[in-house]
């Protein structure tokens, strides 16, 4: 059978193209992973759950995708344009533990989240730490070719020198001159140029250091990604997703140092997501006091999830979004609502709709069209079709959506000793013993179940 087109917004070309994969079948995908200083927050998430999208439409047009995604435990610095501190050799110091600890625990922070919005595993995660050599090796081609300068501080790439460096991001670069007179870093020969090696401060030993040929330092933050990508899918390849935030920056950069290097095109389609805001237009950002992550502005609040991701799907991904708690009230009682539709359409094997489904293909393979798929949920459930043939429908559609139909709605039988942790849960809860009560959701948690606190009581959903 033939594939269905996929067309998706390419930055690069600012256009809807037509997806063409380098090799038959097949899709190397790269999403620029978080840096491990802190929790996720949901911003950061709302990117995650649209390339998770992005990977479950290739699976569902039957693409074989290979997906990397990295976490950046080191390089990421305070300010801009290359200057400050390293976020995770700061963190350690205000937690009293050490970068590596930090980098450890917040890896593991942020697994656990994407488990919880049903966002599916890369099939390669790697860390920046892990591959220092290729890093190194990728910053001395490009010293060999001539792309390179040393400053007091580090090694920078000349942006100068590598012509189309605005490609991706279109930027005016006289403009950006003229506001180089704030330019905080006078060493650099041109405002764009960025460190590709950074010296560790003289008479301070960092926790996270290594050799080079330059002395000792770590990686700028930005060389990760090529080497990775590199490394993981081969020097040319398919998709490279991440917020909207990295085109000028980051994304431009790695374009510049990898193509500078090889000498070929590095990717062919670049994808990027509209932030989460909060009321007022603001972007949720680490650095801000409006930080909300899954466990603070959900789980606390008895709040699936899945509600979130819910949410997340009736906005466009690249339209901005706003987080607002009336919002994910209303979204909350919409997949409630939608669940009980579900559950009332019974438990009898059906067969999918083809008509349906080609509607719901031509909705996801629009640019991901999320909203209109979600539409074509609702068409499902007011047709005329048997209640088995929707619910058939419906469950093949949830492969896309991952909205957790299958154990929410059909329901899975609790383990006897899950049901025994809710019934003293609930207890506690009844002795307003809130401490305890606490606990065991936690304890039912780590067991790979979420409790929620419905209107109808609570109610258990397997992870
Ligand atoms: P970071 O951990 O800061 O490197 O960011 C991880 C991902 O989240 C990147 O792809 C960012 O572009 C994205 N991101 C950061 N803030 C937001 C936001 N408010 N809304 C959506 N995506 C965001
Ligand atoms: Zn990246």
């Amino acid at each position: 059978m033939a594939m269905p087109k996929l067309f998706l917004y390419n930055t690069l070309t600012r256009k809807k193209e037509e997806f063409k994969p380098i090799y038959d079948g097949m899709v190397g995908l790269y999403t620029c992973g978080p840096t491990v200083y802190n929790y996720a927050h949901l911003g950061n998430l709302r990117t995650y759950i649209f390339e998770d999208i992005l990977k479950r439409v290739l699976f569902y047009d039957g693409y074989k995708v290979r997906h990397v995604m990295n976490i950046t435990d080191v390089g990421h610095l305070t300010g801009d344009m290359d200057m400050g501190e390293d976020k995770l050799e700061v963190e350690a110091k205000r937690e009293g533990k050490t970068a590596w600890e930090i980098a450890e625990f917040y890896t593991q922070a942020f697994k656990n989240d994407i488990k919880k919005l049903n966002i599916l595993e890369p099939e390669e995660w790697c860390k920046a730490t892990d591959n220092i050599q290729e890093q190194i090796d990728l910053v001395k081609k490009l010293e060999e070719q001539g792309y390179t300068y040393k400053t007091s501080d580090g090694i920078y790439f000349d942006t100068s020198k590598f012509k189309d460096y605005t490609k991706l991001s279109h930027l005016d670069l006289e403009k950006l001159k003229e506001g180089a007179r704030v330019e905080r870093n006078p060493e650099k020969e041109n405002p764009t140029d960025f460190a590709l090696w950074k010296f560790s401060p003289k008479g301070e030993k960092r926790q996270m250091e290594w050799d080079s040929p330059w002395g000792i330092g770590f990686p700028g933050w930005h060389i990760e990604c090529s080497a990775m990508s590199m490394k993981y899918l081969g020097k040319h390849l398919d998709i490279h997703c991440g917020g909207i935030d990295h085109i000028n920056v980051h994304h431009t950069n790695e374009i510049a140092q990898s193509e500078a290097a090889t000498g070929e095109k590095f990717f062919n389609y670049w994808a990027h997501g509209a932030f989460l805001n909060i009321a007022g237009g603001k972007k949720m950002a680490k650095s801000e006091e409006n930080f909300l992550t899954v466990e603070n502005a959900l789980e606390k609040k008895g709040i699936n999830p899945l509600v979130y991701r819910f949410a997340a799907l009736q906005v466009h991904y690249r339209k901005p979004m706003e987080y607002g708690e009336d919002a994910m009230r209303t979204a909350q009682n919409g997949l409630e609502h939608l669940y009980n539709k579900v559950r009332e359409l019974g438990n009898e094997k059906g067969k999918i709709d083809e008509e349906f489904k080609d509607e719901f293909l031509k909705a996801i393979n629009d640019d991901l069209n999320m909203p209109r798929a979600l539409a074509v949920v609702q068409e499902v459930l007011k047709s005329n079709l048997a209640n088995e043939d929707k619910r058939a429908t419906i469950l093949d559609f949830d492969a896309v959506l991952g909205l957790g139909f299958v154990d929410a709605v059909i329901g899975v039988e609790l383990p006897a000793e899950i049901k025994s942790l809710v019934e003293k849960r609930e207890q506690a809860r009844r002795e307003k013993n809130f401490q305890e009560s606490d606990r065991l959701r936690k304890e039912i948690e780590s067991r790979g179940y979420i409790l929620e606190d419905t209107k109808e009581g609570v109610r258990v959903v397997k992870r």
